[in-house]
């Protein structure tokens, strides 16, 4: 705990000047570009991969980046948690993008491969079922990359899974079809700390360098 309260004093001494301003503007109100869910993972962190600042993403975070489908009503067929924070940043916020981001590593997906790995966490071991279709998936398409483990393989089709997960909210694909939301799955390889972005065309996750912005440049933000 010592350390967290010194990374307060350090974070205020050292970094607060500079974003004094910034956070003044923003006691006012968020708009932020991006609905960004990821992993509840410690080694997944948005703000530095992506260089952002205070009041850029919105954040939902939980074990797996995992998206409990809609009802043809609407509702959420798992916890109300993941469906609000959907409706808040699209319906309220009216953020233009969502990023569904994966990782290398995941220990959700490994559970999902190994279910004895969570026998003592009945929870969890519930929650993993959303991601019981991208372990289908993985066993009748087979991997988007072969030379990656099982597990890996598992959480670049579990983003794919999510994405159509996402689209199973009415206000997600309401404002799809308007051109008004652009929905983006990533993936991030931690120990060469690249991010990935699939891409449709390419079947594919790609690298996101220079070349990528490049290409990219024009597409809507
Ligand atoms: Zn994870």
């Amino acid at each position: 705990m010592r350390e967290l309260v010194m990374g307060i004093v350090e974070f205020r001494e050292q970094h607060l000047p500079e974003l004094a301003e910034r956070f003044e503007k923003l006691a006012m109100g968020q708009s932020p570009n991006t609905l960004f869910i990821t992993c509840a993972d410690s080694r997944v962190v948005p703000n530095l991969l992506l260089s952002t600042d205070p009041g850029d993403l919105f954040t939902m975070r939980n074990v797996g980046n995992l998206i409990p489908p809609a009802t043809t009503d609407g509702v959420s067929t798992g916890d109300l948690s993941e469906a609000s924070a959907i409706e808040y940043a699209v319906s309220i916020l009216e953020v233009p993008n969502i990023v569904v981001c994966g990782h290398s590593g995941c220990g959700a997906m490994k559970a999902v491969m190994n279910p004895k790995m969570v026998s003592g966490a009945p929870n969890l071991g519930r929650w993993l079922y959303h991601a019981d279709e991208a372990a289908f998936r993985l066993s009748r398409d087979g991997p988007l990359d072969k030379s990656l483990p099982g597990h890996d393989q598992l959480s670049q089709l579990n983003v794919l899974s999510q994405l159509d997960h996402l689209r199973t909210y009415p206000a997600v694909r309401e404002r799809v079809s308007k051109g008004k939301l652009l929905l983006n799955g990533w993936w991030f390889d931690i120990g060469s700390g690249a991010m990935y972005a699939w891409q449709e065309q390419k079947r594919r996750f790609v690298l996101i360098d220079r070349k990528f912005a490049e290409s990219t440049a024009n597409a809507p933000d």
